[in-house]
């Protein structure tokens, strides 16, 4: 079995499900006592969180990137950071390194191409649906991505993740308003699925809540994490 660095805690909202699921889903193949080898690195998001508001993404990269290397000397064969938005750094964090880093829109749009959908919308923090570091990613992989255009839905989407999902609550009037901006984009612009470009999405969003197929960054990034560890063909 291979050790999986993890970077994580941000928010540890949805890091608890990449500990958990992680350990499930390797002890559901392997049975017996067998969970993940794994070295879990929590960072404290409120440290990041301010360089984030403050435009320093350089620091953000020095540091993450030192972090990974602290796992890499750990003994971590591979790395995997418990966030899309944090992969605005990931190239920065990948050069740091001689072991691989598995990219979060790598994973997702793996589970896109196999439910054949390559028409998407990808809803996310401020950052993964203006700036272009995910959706380059996805369209790396052959997706055609769509972000929702108005200012006033990015920056309520946004607001609901920090405020209220990376604080771990769910509440019925965000649900609402997420599930109404997804049935806008799918008569808009005629997408075929949904990514959950944001770990804790998850939380508030489930499959039977919309009618086109949804493809979740936290589930589909665990799925490969599992598959590297347990040196699975995917
Ligand atoms: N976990 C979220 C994401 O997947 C947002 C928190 C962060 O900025 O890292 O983008």
């Amino acid at each position: 079995m291979k050790t999986i660095g993890i970077i994580g805690g941000m928010s540890y909202e949805s890091s608890i499900h990449y500990y958990e699921r992680i350990n499930k889903q390797v002890n559901d193949l392997v049975g017996n006592l067998t969970c993940a080898k794994m070295i879990f690195y929590n960072v404290n998001f409120e440290e990041i969180r301010q360089l984030m508001l403050s435009g320093d993404w350089e620091k953000i990269a020095i540091e993450l990137g030192n972090i990974a290397k602290t796992l890499e000397s750990a003994g971590a064969d591979y790395i995997a950071i418990a966030t899309n938005t944090i992969h605005k750094v990931a190239d920065y964090i990948q050069s740091q390194l001689s072991i691989p880093l598995i990219h979060i829109a790598d994973c997702v749009a793996q589970k896109c191409q196999k439910g054949n959908i390559s028409t998407v919308g990808l809803l996310g923090t401020k950052y993964t649906m203006v700036e272009d570091f995910l959706k380059n990613r996805l369209e790396q992989n052959g997706l055609q991505v769509s972000t929702p255009n108005k200012e006033e839905q990015i920056n309520e989407i946004d607001r609901i993740i920090f405020d209220e999902l990376c604080k771990g609550e769910i509440k019925k009037t965000s649900k609402e308003y997420f599930i109404s901006v997804i049935n806008n984009m799918i008569k808009e612009k005629d997408i075929k699925g949904i990514i959950l470009g944001c770990t804790e999405i998850e939380m508030l969003i489930k499959p039977e809540d919309i009618s086109i197929p949804l493809f979740d960054t936290t589930q589909s990034h665990i799925d490969s994490i599992v598959d590297y560890c347990l040196e699975r063909e995917n």
